[in-house]
Formats: C-alpha cells, sequence, structure tokens
C-alpha cells in the first residue's frame, strides 16, 4: 500500500500567483500535500520533476468535437487525446457542429452520453442559444451546460440558426434570470452579408478579399450592440475569438462601466497574420479572420496589459475535402486544440517575455473562475484536484503532421518550430499523457 498515489519531486510549481520549487503528492485525485521538505518516496507514480514546471491543467473553453452526427470531422476520442498532449485537461464543446445541435434535453444528453464514454479528459457542454429555443434554456441549465453560446452573424451551420436582436434580447433576460452566462460570436450579419455579396458579384475570391468582407469595424459594431444588450439586461457576457485591440478596448471600457463581460482571444490570432493565411489556404481560415502583423502584436499588449481574460484554442475542424476550392466556400475552422500551450510559450513566453503566471492565469486560473470550477480546477493547491501539466520549457520540437492525434493530421502549425514541451499530464492523479 503506497501513502500516495502520485510523487512530483523538486519542480517548480506554476500557479497565477507565482512560481516554488517544491514537491507535490497526490492522494485520491487530489493534491494532499505541498511541500518543499522531503516526502515519503513511496507512491505509485514518482516523477523527478527537478528541470521542469508544473502548471494547472490548462482549460479549453472553446472546442467543436462534432460528436454526435459529424464525428467523421473530429469526435470526443480524437480531439480529447489532442487535448492530453497539449496540456489541457479540461474542456468546454461548443453546441453546434455535432448534430443535433446542444438547443434542448435530449440532445444534450446524446452528447453528454457520447462524451462521457469517449473523452479521456474532462468537459463540460455548452448549450446553444438560438431564436426558437429560448423555452428550453431552463432544462439545459438544469442538465448542466456550462453556460449558453450564440451567434451574431451566421454560424456556417444551417441547424444552428444565428440570433437576431431580439432573440439576443429575450434571450438574455432569461440567462440573467437563470444566472447562467451568455458566450458570443461578435461579427456583424449586415456588414459581412452585405460584404461577402459584394466581394462575390465582383467576382473578387481571393484570400484577401474574404479577409476584406470580415473586417474588424464588423467586430466593433456587433461587440458595442452586445455589450449594449448585457448593460440593459444584466447579462454575463463572454465574448469570443476576438481579433483585435480595438475590439478589447471597447470591452474594457464596457468592464470599467459595470458590464459583467470576459473576453476570449484564440492562439492563432496572436501567432498567424493574414500573410500565413495567404501562404497556407484553406487550413488557416477562421471567422473573423485572422489579421495584420501589427493587429498581432496590438494583441499581445491588450494581453500584458491583463486585458484578455482567457485564451481558447476555437479547435474546429472538418475533413481535407471541405478545404479546397473557393475560400468564401471552403470550411472556415482552424485546427488547434494541441497546440495553445506550445503557442502561449514559443510565441508568448520565449519571444514577448509573457510570465508563465499569466499564461496559467489565461488558460486555467481565469477559465476555471469565470466558470465557476475554481478552486477544483484552475488553480495548484492542497485539495485541489490533480489535473497536472508538467512541461519541459527548453526542449524545442518541430511540429510534424505524426505529432498530431487530431482525426485529421492538418494545421496551419506543422513545420513550425516550438520551445517548450508539455512531457506529463495528470487529470485527478491519473497519468493519461506522456511524451
Ligand atoms: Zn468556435
Amino acid at each position: 500500500m503506497y501513502v500516495y498515489d502520485v510523487i512530483l519531486q523538486n519542480g517548480f510549481i506554476v500557479t497565477e500567483k507565482g512560481i516554488s520549487k517544491g514537491n507535490i503528492a497526490v492522494k485520491n485525485g487530489k493534491i494532499s500535500k505541498i511541500t518543499t521538505s522531503e516526502i515519503n518516496k513511496l507512491a505509485e507514480i514518482h516523477i523527478d520533476a527537478s528541470n521542469l514546471y508544473i502548471i494547472p491543467g490548462l482549460i479549453d473553453s472553446h472546442v467543436h468535437f462534432n460528436e454526435p452526427g459529424r464525428t467523421d470531422w473530429e469526435g470526443f476520442k480524437s480531439g480529447s487525446k489532442s487535448l492530453a498532449a497539449g496540456g489541457v485537461t479540461t474542456f468546454f464543446d461548443m453546441p453546434l457542429n455535432s448534430s443535433p445541435p446542444t438547443i434542448n434535453k435530449e440532445a444534450f444528453y446524446e452528447k453528454n452520453d457520447a462524451g462521457k464514454r469517449k473523452s479521456i479528459t474532462n468537459f463540460h457542454l455548452w448549450g446553444g442559444l438560438v431564436p426558437e429555443n429560448l423555452e428550453n434554456l431552463e432544462e439545459l441549465l438544469n442538465c448542466g451546460v456550462i453556460g449558453f453560446k450564440a451567434f451574431m452573424s451566421s454560424s456556417g451551420i444551417k441547424d444552428f440558426q444565428a440570433c437576431n436582436d431580439v432573440a439576443l434580447l429575450k434571450g438574455m433576460e432569461k440567462i440573467a434570470q437563470l444566472k447562467s452566462i451568455l458566450a458570443v460570436h461578435a461579427e456583424s450579419q449586415s456588414i459581412t452579408a452585405y460584404l461577402t455579396e459584394k466581394m462575390k458579384t465582383d467576382n473578387k475570391l481571393s484570400i484577401a478579399a474574404y479577409c476584406h468582407s470580415r473586417p474588424i469595424e464588423s467586430e466593433i459594431e456587433a461587440v458595442e450592440r452586445i455589450l449594449s444588450y448585457a448593460l440593459l439586461t444584466k447579462c454575463k457576457t463572454h465574448i469570443v475569438h476576438v481579433t483585435s485591440s480595438k475590439v478589447v478596448s471597447k470591452i474594457n471600457k464596457a468592464k470599467q462601466n459595470g458590464v459583467d463581460v470576459s473576453v476570449e482571444t484564440c492562439p492563432h490570432y496572436l501567432s498567424l497574420s493574414i500573410k500565413d493565411f495567404e501562404e497556407k489556404g484553406a487550413i488557416a481560415k477562421c471567422a473573423p479572420p485572422l489579421r495584420s502583423e501589427a493587429e498581432i502584436e496590438l494583441l499581445w499588449d491588450c494581453l500584458k496589459r491583463g486585458e484578455i481574460d482567457v485564451i481558447g484554442s476555437d479547435h474546429s475542424p472538418s475533413p481535407q475535402s471541405m478545404k479546397v476550392g473557393n475560400i468564401f466556400e471552403s470550411w472556415g475552422g482552424i485546427s488547434g486544440a494541441q497546440t495553445t500551450l506550445n503557442v502561449l510559450l514559443e510565441e508568448g513566453y520565449w519571444k514577448r517575455n509573457v510570465s508563465l503566471e499569466t499564461i496559467v492565469k489565461l488558460t486555467a486560473t481565469n477559465p476555471a473562475k469565470r466558470f465557476q470550477l475554481y478552486p477544483e480546477k484552475g488553480t495548484i493547491k492542497v485539495g485541489s484536484d490533480a489535473d497536472l501539466t508538467i512541461i519541459d520549457l527548453d526542449k524545442t520540437f518541430v511540429l510534424k503532421k505524426e505529432n498530431l492525434f487530431y482525426k485529421h493530421q492538418q494545421s496551419p502549425f506543422i513545420n513550425k518550430e516550438f520551445r517548450g514541451q508539455v512531457m506529463y499530464t495528470f487529470i485527478s492523479g491519473n497519468l493519461i499523457y506522456q511524451a
């Protein structure tokens, strides 16, 4: 009989508050001791972490695993395995791209059962807010959704309709009553539809034309509108995949005025530009689209000032066959679930002096707090769940197609060199990934 299940010895322990050297002991899935003094070495798993960094397992609040219904695009099994390899221990699956979409309790149970059977990591499900399901929001919350997601512009999927202004207001009023949270894809339907139509009519079908059809102004218009609705309805709001400092600053002003709003960006908006999109093609297509190199730097400045709350991957894969042809018609979505931490370490920690504490805050502590999983998740404390990721900060590697656990081994980050590698991932003290 071992005293502990896992002992991680002499590692650099990183939380949102700082870094300290020490030993972590795990018992019954929880962190039972953190100490600098010698620990009884009898444990089922004993890891010498002398040159390694131990961080809270990442929480990816934004993935599309497409199961049930479009499991040929990804699925819980391959999706969660990719996350584990990237140091992620909990994910929130979006309500769309799976079929049926998660807009009522029947759909919730169908997806939740699939997830329970197949996911190797913890997960929660987002419920959808669509124009016709106001009556289903309460039952979805009772099922246990982590929050609700709505689109202000077309979602790209016919079975998940965007909300018009009235549907948004009604939904937000209801979600506020339920004391839940609304995540919003904020691009203007009018601006994007008008510009898309115009590009197509003028036969402008290049990648640059696609980017012009979804300008930053379209995000600003939608965000300003949703912020005033949030103020009006007092609905807790979360703006997903923001691409520009101009949008972040609108949200930041609203926060200062008392609006309960948080903001997410994604690794690709912090590391890939329109130039990369033009080079790599549809594999780097997403909505809103990638921006200029200057915007990338301004977004990092926002992140360093603490104006961004959460980094989510927005992993939204599809079969290769949907990534061909006219850029306006090809599937929009970047595969990134496995590489969130790699991008933040390479582009943030190593290249831009972003601290590990900040990376932990954005990928674990903040999402745990915002979505009520803290302090069981999102930090390293006695009593917290032993969801832990161990990294070798110095180890460099070039990402190869065959390293990816996705169902479709594609990513705009293939052939990129990263410094910082995930060595071990634990969930409740169980080793679920080892490099
Ligand atoms: Zn998404």
